[in-house]
């Protein structure tokens, strides 16, 4: 009979055991079982005898993955990890964020979900098809975690820069709530990826046979919009306390859904108000290295989309906190789109352009506009590659000692000008920063090392805080203060590098202290549901998983 041993606590009884036990992802430990774990679990021969520690097998693990010949087989690797033994795949995560995070999200996610059906193994996260209409109540009971506090939705039409994905979008949920967990330390079991399988367009994939989503057109219309709300009420029917985070959606959809739903739920749309977060952030850094203050700034973005327009609002909100009124900070912002300056006789403008429709003569060509503009900085967000030209980018640097380039196009391969041409055509005078990473440069003498404005620095923060005051409503004032606080952890050793974030390996302390924040505003707003703790540094503390100690029994 197996003897307990004092030191061991009691087991309860619906554990699971032996087989069992090795196949639950949150509870295994893999090699790293004791003896006597062993012998209580029921696992005496299931396992190779030899004990091993979460450091050992943590150096299994990257050794695999180094060994890998592409990322996308690093990703399979990875999730297939994350489905065996979650604990320890946190663990190498946390460990090398700066190796892994280009894996598990941008770039190679995006590789990922063009390929999910050809690569798909297990199903993580659930699946809501437009064939479920009418019953996604019950469906979500088919979750088998009961305290779900952050959901991220997509419906897969608009993946990074590759367009519609359909129900592959899934890898996006996936990729942003690992984020969540390494990042910020929200329990895995406390987070669910949903895709919303309303159909695609992408005629590749309705021909693809391995393709996994339904292989119709796209939903829309009245359909879809009654199937969001389905969701949507079933959601705070199923998961009360739930942040949801929307997550590439198509642009109309997505400025139209947060408008609608972010005071019925707790909500967000992280490539509008994150991404507007992390450039605001770089801007207050790269001030720092200008010595400029931000109301003498005008920025010219390329890209009036979700990101552009999200960056835009949360500069506006910026300068109104520094005394500015309204109209005059929206004219510090000026768009161009795909056909040319956003201006006041342009005719069929989206909504969400309005607002920056100033007066001006219509321009098409960028460098013409940087030359007639005299921005201070260059934002880019329309995803398309090699648009700062040497032109336009020297035509910035002949008005600007220190001008401001933000390439913030993902994947790289998108970027609006790489680092090497932002530092070489300004003589090493640019302050720049990317969406995706690229390598430290060396110019002139000296090695800048180019800032990633990784949203990753922003939403697992604000998710957590939201979390911790269970929050009614998350607010673009939360994002703001989340920006200044990311601003606030830049070193001056960051600046004289020209990195204008923090390094990667900060992060967790970034999300903590952005949490305080966010649950502070959530109180002082009288937002928050959950009563105010006595020391909410604390308390946020707490709440953070720590993938560097197995979990106990329970
Ligand atoms: P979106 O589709 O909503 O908007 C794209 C915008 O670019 C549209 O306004 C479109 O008219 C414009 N555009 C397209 N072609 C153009 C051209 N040739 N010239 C000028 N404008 C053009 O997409 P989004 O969500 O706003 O994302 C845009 C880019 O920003 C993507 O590459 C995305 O990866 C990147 N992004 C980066 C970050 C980050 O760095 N943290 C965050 C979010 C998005």
């Amino acid at each position: 009979m197996e003897t307990l041993s004092p030191r061991m606590p009691k087991v309860p009884p619906d554990f699971p055991r032996g087989v069992k036990l090795l196949h639950d992802p949150v509870r295994n430990k893999g090699t790293a079982f004791s003896p006597e774990e062993r012998t209580l679990l029921g696992l005496r021969g299931l396992l190779p005898p030899r004990q091993q520690s979460q450091d050992l097998q943590v150096r299994r693990v990257m050794e695999n993955v180094r060994g890998k010949t592409t990322d996308l087989e690093r990703y399979i690797f990875l999730v297939s990890l994350q489905d065996r033994n979650e604990t320890l795949f946190y663990r190498v995560v946390v460990d090398h964020l700066d190796e892994i995070m280009p894996i598990i999200y941008t770039p190679t996610v995006g590789q990922a979900c063009v390929r999910y059906g050809h690569n798909f193994r297990r199903p993580r996260g659930m699946f809501l098809s437009a064939e479920d209409r009418g019953s996604v109540g019950d469906i979500l009971m088919n979750w088998p975690h009961e305290d779900v506090r952050i959901i991220v939705v997509t419906d897969g039409e608009r993946i990074l820069g590759l367009g519609d994905q359909g129900a592959n979008g899934m890898g996006i949920p996936v990729g942003k709530l690992a984020l969540y967990s390494a990042c910020a330390g929200i329990h895995p079991t406390k987070c669910l990826p949903i895709t919303l399988d309303v159909g695609t367009d992408n005629e590749e994939l309705l021909q693809d046979p391995l393709y996994i989503g339904l292989q119709r057109r796209r939903m829309r219309g009245a359909a879809y919009e009654e199937f969001l709300e389905e969701f949507v009420e079933a959601v705070m029917e199923r998961f009360p306390r739930a942040v949801v985070q929307l997550e590439d959606f198509a642009t109309a959809n997505a400025f139209h859904l947060l408008d609608k739903y972010r005071g019925r739920v707790a909500s967000f749309d992280d490539d509008i108000q994150g991404t507007g977060a992390v450039a605001l952030a770089g801007i207050y850094s790269a001030l720092r290295i200008t010595e400029q203050p931000l109301t003498e700034q005008r920025f010219l973005f390329l890209g009036a989309g979700e990101a552009g327009i999200g960056i835009g609002d949360l500069i506006v909100a910026a300068l109104m906190d520094e005394g500015m009124d309204e109209a005059e900070a929206r004219k510090r912002c000026w768009f161009v789109d795909s056909r040319g300056l956003v201006e006041s006789t342009r005719t069929n403008l989206a909504d969400h352009k309005l607002p920056y429709a100033h007066e001006h003569a219509p321009l098409t060509d960028l460098e013409e506009a940087v030359r007639t503009l005299k921005p201070t900085g260059l934002i880019g967000v329309s995803g398309v590659p090699q648009t700062f030209t040497q032109g336009v980018v020297t035509a910035l640097g002949e008005l600007n000692e220190r001008p401001i380039v933000f390439a913030l196009s993902n994947p790289t391969s998108k970027a609006e000008c790489t680092a090497r041409q932002a530092y070489t055509w300004t003589n090493g005078r640019a302050v720049f920063a990317s969406g995706s990473p690229f390598d430290p440069v060396d110019h002139g003498g000296r090695t800048f090392v180019p800032g990633q404005g990784n949203n990753a620095y922003i939403f697992p923060g604000v998710g957590l805080g939201a979390i911790a005051a269970d929050a009614r409503e998350v607010t673009d004032e939360m994002f703001f203060l989340a920006a200044k606080t990311l601003a606030s952890m830049v070193s001056e050793h960051d600046l004289a590098i020209g990195r204008i974030y923090p390094s990667l390996q900060m992060i967790r302390e970034v999300s903590k202290r952005i949490a305080v924040v966010v649950a502070e505003t959530a109180y002082e707003r009288g937002l928050a549901r959950a009563p105010r703790p006595d020391d909410l540094d604390t308390a946020i503390v707490k709440l953070m998983f720590d993938p560097h100690q197995y979990p106990p029994y329970v």
